[in-house]
């Protein structure tokens, strides 16, 4: 199908106001994981106004809104829940009134990433005002709990509802550029068990805490040896908590374990994380058991799907039709090359295409160093420019595919 660029444009340009209102109403409606009910009927009320084909919403509690009826089902994502607001001091404003002032929109969950929902419900309606339909299925999630636990929506949706896309978009802030890949990483427990006994008498006891003490050394020194790649970057390990278990402050201490945050390079997986820490001389030393958490928190409809916090790396090839087609649309859009990139934090993606192999490529409104912090904001060029290409992009998929028939 031939593609008229410049009417997808201002098509979203003429929503500008819509897209904005739609957002500061998802911004003043707060929605942290578990708890985002009340923005997922505030999206499908816009959805049902827009006037999308079918809208369901699914039994852990993600929103699914479809448009057209055609073979290829292409699905654009992004997660609804937001972070809390922390420190409550270090904003200038209040998170969750969705303050405007010129190109700019305030709060909670602007750039992370209420934005990619807004433009995303208003590419239904441009799709369907331009009549830019072919031989696909669009179908739009706004899915839950992904601060709390990234995939698991997806998890669900592929493995639950069965429904597998050809690619997924990921509508996480990549200020605009198209990003192909980023980081997994693991959650990971490490203990040592000892005898407690009078503080007074330690010999007689077993010390669990100087059990843990080689093991921290030795993984300090692990994070520079880890494997390193030239396009996502160094895998990395930290220590994040600590926990001990004693009977009294005059005890000789019987349990100890730590957090360890682990990132993930391509290449590393959960096996050869876990191995390289079981293979540390202290480790094995001390008997340590070395495990996964596990994330198993209801969805606010009060559904329960317990998974491992294993969030598996992922890259997309630049050649790949998916990533091919994307840079298209935006070349056709904006007349210029876009920057082909990754993200530094990790989002849905980890389950779409680290577990499932499933293409994704992300594009999104607003600033990846917005996220999580105080004074949140995005900005309506960019919401307005990512509408245009969430519009644009089954297009010129479909021209990619015939291309090569
Ligand atoms: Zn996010």
């Amino acid at each position: 199908m031939k593609i008229n660029f410049e009417d997808i444009l201002k098509q979203a340009k003429h929503y500008e106001e819509d897209i904005t209102n739609f957002l500061r109403d998802m911004i003043r409606i707060p929605s942290e994981s578990c708890d985002e009910e009340k923005v997922v009927l505030r999206i499908k009320e816009e959805m049902e106004k827009v006037g999308f084909d079918k809208i369901t919403i699914d039994p852990m509690g993600n929103i699914l809104g479809y448009i057209g009826h055609g073979k290829h089902l292409i699905a654009m994502d992004a997660h609804i829940d937001t972070v809390g607001i922390g420190e409550i001091k270090n904003w200038e404003f209040d998170p969750y009134i969705g303050k405007v002032v010129g190109d700019e929109i305030y709060g909670r969950g602007g750039s992370d990433q209420e934005g990619g929902m807004a433009s995303m419900v208003y590419a239904g309606k441009i799709i369907k005002d331009l009549n830019l339909l072919d031989d696909y299925t669009l179908l739009i999630t706004g899915t839950v709990q992904e601060e709390d636990c990234d995939g698991l929506c997806w998890q669900y949706i592929i493995n639950e509802l069965n429904i597998k896309p050809e690619f997924v978009v990921i509508t996480e802030p990549t200020s605009l550029n198209i990003y192909r890949g980023h980081r997994g990483r693991m959650e990971i427990k490490v203990s040592t068990s000892g005898i407690s006994c009078h503080g007074s008498a330690p010999e007689r006891g077993d010390n669990a805490i100087y059990k843990m003490a080689p093991i921290l050394l030795d993984l300090q020194e692990l994070h520079p040896k880890l494997k390193n790649d030239p396009f996502l970057g160094k895998g990395s390990l930290t220590v994040s908590e600590i926990f001990y278990s004693s009977p009294s402050r005059c005890a000789v201490a019987d349990g100890c374990s730590i957090s360890i945050d682990r990132r993930l390079t391509d290449g590393e997986t959960f096996e050869s994380a876990i191995a390289e820490i079981e293979n540390l001389d202290s480790v094995k030393k001390a008997g340590a058991i070395v495990e996964m958490y596990d994330y198993k928190r209801p969805s606010y409809t009060g559904l329960v799907y317990p998974t491992k916090s294993y969030f598996p790396t992922w890259v997309l090839d630049e050649k790949h039709d998916v990533c091919v087609s994307t840079v298209n649309a935006y070349e056709g859009l904006f007349n210029k090359k876009p920057l082909v990139d990754k993200w530094t934090f990790s989002t849905n993606a980890v389950s779409i295409m680290g577990r499932y192999n499933i293409p994704c490529i992300g594009f999104g409104p607003g600033h990846e160093e917005e996220a999580h912090a105080p004074n949140e904001k995005t900005f309506k060029s960019e919401l307005v420019k990512a509408c245009a290409m969430y519009a644009t992009i089954p297009l010129t998929y479909l021209n990619q595919l015939n291309e090569e028939e």
